[in-house]
């Protein structure tokens, strides 16, 4: 896998750009580009509001979008002040709540595209749980880990000889493994398919996503306490979010390595 992925990398140098993670610093290859990530969110963002319930609880939604709005402009401010504006550009932030008290999940496309499931509210508990989960899930996109994760797909279900290709040539399977790339909703995992974000994606949202919460003025220490709970739901069943987001010792250590840092964000609203 590691020698395909080379292989790949090697022969995708020319079409392919290479962008360095904010705040990390971690360098990565990306093979699909912010523009044709966003169409395909556009897009399977637009399939997922169709075919679900969205939730008429006018406090919980206005919640979502609060928070959405607080986290998005943390964001911009924070690629401002690293001169990374541009890595924003064409994003069309949407925050949606849906009605589906059995899907514990939440999760953000490419572009900005967020939908929380009514069934993690009772985990996230209050305005700062959900921060902690919408912080995490706006990391991984900004992040660009959906595209990190596309390439291992694409890799797996289509062979290297077809990767360059799948976009223009294949556009069916291309957005299929996008669902599951990005982690998203209902037809990812009727295939069983949704895919674990690695643990260094794992590391690098919560690090990103405990700077953006503090800098939207919610306590970063609260982060603890919400895996803490995540944690503790999965003796019953598996959630959702916890087949993409195993929420484990390693996670909970990291998160406590991680926090000075994030405090010296947080200005209390
Ligand atoms: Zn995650």
């Amino acid at each position: 896998m590691l020698f395909k992925k080379i292989i790949v990398a090697a022969s995708l140098a020319l079409v392919a750009g290479c962008t360095t993670v904010p705040i990390t610093g971690r360098r990565q290859l990306t093979l699909v580009s912010d523009s044709e990530m966003n169409t395909l969110a556009v897009t399977q963002y637009k399939e997922t509001l169709t075919t679900s319930k969205l939730s008429t609880n006018a406090t919980e939604v206005a919640m979502v979008r609060r928070v959405g709005q607080r986290i998005q402009a943390a964001v911009e401010q924070y690629f401002q002040q690293q001169g990374q504006s541009s890595q924003l550009a064409g994003y069309q932030w949407e925050f949606n709540l849906i009605d589906d008290s059995k899907m514990v999940n939440a999760w953000c496309m490419p572009g900005g595209k967020v939908a929380v499931y009514t069934g993690i509210l009772p985990i996230t508990r209050d305005e700062t749980g959900l921060a902690v989960v919408m912080g995490h899930e706006i990391a991984h996109a900004v992040a660009k880990h959906g595209a990190e994760r596309m390439i291992d797909q694409m890799l797996a279900q289509l062979g290297t000889t077809a990767v360059s290709t799948a976009l223009t040539k294949n556009p069916g399977a291309t957005q299929s493994i996008f669902a599951s790339a990005v982690g998203t909703g209902t037809s990812a995992l009727a295939q069983g398919a949704l895919l674990k974000f690695s643990r260094n994606q794992e590391s690098e949202a919560d690090h990103l996503g405990l700077i953006f919460m503090a800098m939207a003025g919610y306590n970063p220490a609260q982060a603890i306490p919400f895996w803490e709970r995540m944690a503790a739901q999965s003796q019953n069943t598996t959630p959702e979010f916890l087949s993409s987001h195993p929420a484990d010792a390693t996670r909970i250590a990291d998160l406590q390595r991680l926090l000075p840092e994030a405090q010296k964000y947080y200005k209390p609203r």
